[in-house]
């Protein structure tokens, strides 16, 4: 299949707004894709290369795409970064670029790019390590650049940074997947929710859509992590449903761990593996019979919960593993189970999958089961809430008992409750060098949101809150992400989300978003979330309104 099939009609969807046809766009390329390469086609059309239960990325410097640029066209470092800056994305800018500016060398191959050559050459791209990995990565983008029309570039560029923009969410993917091989939306969403595998989804509503219903959990594969919304306050919880279960809302990470026989995978929310730097909690879980799967929160732990901070110098360790778990006792609680025994728990009620998972877990020294309260009672709630923040917690979780796990949805039926500012997650996207003490460090974030179209739009500048020694970090890892420099202010990659507190929001002209924030400081790095999970201007309409409404 040539790639410049798959491009036209990413240019096509871009083009309409019209939702209806996006999907239809799509689902005509993919009627006409062969069955073996449709779950490539499906990465890509998401600006990915490998399904969502792999923790892989394609890794590739900013420089060494500049640098690919420039060896293959005749252009100074100046005019590509003015093309960037027309467009502020890099796909766009290099299509410009290599329309514009006479080759260096003309390509030897002039066979159109097919899909498949594009992509096991971004797959190597993205899995090459080693001595010498960065010039031959930079080596074989090279070449598949000089050989991609402009428009190819652009898309292999966009695949790349991730950055598609062309307004195709991954629910309308799975909508065109639907329209394309006649299947029902609902069941393709359902195999989607087990197996965390789109492509694979693709290719058996294709071939085999009788078996879309039969797929189940395979254990020791990541599934996505079920999300909360915000809650307004504790009544929300009672309005939205008529009994709430409340859980404490613990301050650490999201696990997921995987049992099979004697087999434990302990996974983050971004599907990387940390079961080797946390032995005490494998060695725990082995010890529990049946084969499962529980969802969880780890926290640092030495007779109450301790900084969240402490927590990174735990997860991901591959040396001295057994000293830090010394050091930095740790804690997890589990509050649901999704897997057991062969069976798979998604459409039972949370009370029911609590019920179940009570008689799971016998609590062992660092597996605690969450304790919950179900209750119609808002005072009871409340006690509970001020509980929490005692106990030194971070808030409440208000769930509706009612309620079926829904693996990757933001819905509401899990809201979280936090006590203090509100808080946004968004993402930054210029750093500055500070002033004083600070003048060589990169201290000043310029933070923005999504808009409608996608796109991500600055909604507020704020000073770090963070430590010095967190500061000194993060300008180390700016310089490497950075994209270009004005003057004192660096361009990054949009991939470092952060949780900002503020007051207030308040209409301003000051930044394109309309809105601005008043009082932002800086609560946390937030390494678990990618660009694509930041909040985006509707949250940042709801809160306005809502605050408006208050005050
Ligand atoms: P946030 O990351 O602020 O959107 O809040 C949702 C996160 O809270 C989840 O992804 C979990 O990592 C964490 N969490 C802490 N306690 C609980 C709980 N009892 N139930 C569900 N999630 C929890």
């Amino acid at each position: 299949m040539l790639l410049r099939e798959l491009t036209e009609i990413y240019e096509q969807v871009r083009a309409t707004s019209s939702t209806r046809e996006k999907i239809a766009l799509v689902a005509d390329l993919l009627r006409k894709t062969p069955s073996e390469l449709l779950p490539q086609v499906c990465y890509m059309l998401r600006g990915r290369l490998f399904p969502d239960y792999s923790a892989q990325e394609l890794q590739i410097g900013w420089s060494s795409l500049w640098d690919a640029v420039c060896s293959i066209v005749h252009i100074s470092d100046d005019d590509l970064k003015a093309a960037y800056n027309r467009f502020g994305d890099l796909g766009s800018a290099i299509e410009l670029v290599v329309t514009e500016k006479p080759k260096i060398t003309v390509s030897l191959v002039s066979e159109p790019l097919t899909v498949e050559e594009c992509y096991s050459a971004l797959v190597k791209i993205a899995t090459l390590g080693g001595k010498d990995s960065t010039r031959r990565k930079r080596a074989i983008l090279t070449g598949l650049l000089n050989q991609s029309t402009p428009a190819e570039a652009k898309f292999i560029v966009k695949t790349i940074t991730g950055d598609m923009r062309y307004g195709f969410k991954h629910s309308l993917l799975e909508e065109a997947i639907a329209q394309a091989f006649s299947v029902d939306v609902d069941v393709l969403r359902k195999a989607y929710m087990v197996r965390s595998d789109i492509g694979e989804v693709a290719q058996l509503a294709k071939e085999e859509p009788a078996k879309l219903k039969e797929l189940t959990i395979v254990l020791g594969r990541p599934l996505r992590p079920m999300l909360a919304d915000t809650a307004e306050n504790l009544e929300e919880g009672f309005r939205r449903f008529d009994t709430a279960l409340f859980e404490y809302k613990y301050d650490g990470a999201r696990l997921s761990m995987h049992k099979r026989n004697e087999r434990v995978t302990v996974f983050t929310r971004e599907a990387d593996e940390v079961s080797q730097s946390l032995p005490e909690i494998v060695a725990d879980i082995r010890k529990i019979p049946h084969s499962f799967i529980v969802d969880s929160e780890i926290i640092p732990f030495e007779h109450s919960p301790k900084a969240f901070q402490e927590l990174i110098k735990r997860l991901r360790r591959k040396y001295r593993v057994d000293e830090f778990a010394r050091k930095i006792p740790v804690k997890v609680y589990v509050f649901d189970l999704l897997y057991l025994d062969g069976e798979t728990l998604f459409d039972k009620p949370l009370l029911a999958r609590r019920k179940l998972l009570q008689t799971l877990i016998e609590p062992s020294e660092h597996v605690e089961i969450a304790n919950y309260v179900l209750t119609k009672s808002a005072a009871e709630a409340r006690i509970m809430f001020q509980e929490a923040l005692d106990l030194g917690y971070e808030g409440l979780m208000i769930k509706n008992p009612q309620s079926y796990y829904t693996p990757g949805k933001r819905g509401s039926e899990w809201l979280k409750l936090k006590p203090e500012a509100e808080t946004l997650d968004l993402v930054v996207i210029a750093v500055e060098y500070g002033h004083g003490k600070r003048a060589h460090q990169l201290s000043d974030y310029t933070f923005a949101t999504r808009d409608r179209e996608d796109n991500l739009t600055p909604i507020v500048k704020a000073f770090s809150g963070l430590k010095d020694a967190e500061i000194a970090e993060m300008t180390e890892y700016f310089k490497g992400i950075a994209r270009e420099q004005r003057g004192r202010t660096l361009i990054v990659e949009p991939r470092v989300v952060v949780e900002v507190k503020f007051d207030e929001i308040q209409k301003s002209s000051l930044y394109e978003s309309g809105y601005a924030l008043r009082f932002p400081r800086i609560k946390r790095i937030r390494w678990d979330l990618s660009v694509d999970e930041i909040d985006t201007i509707e949250t940042v309409e709801r809160i306005f309104k809502r605050q408006k409404r208050v005050a």
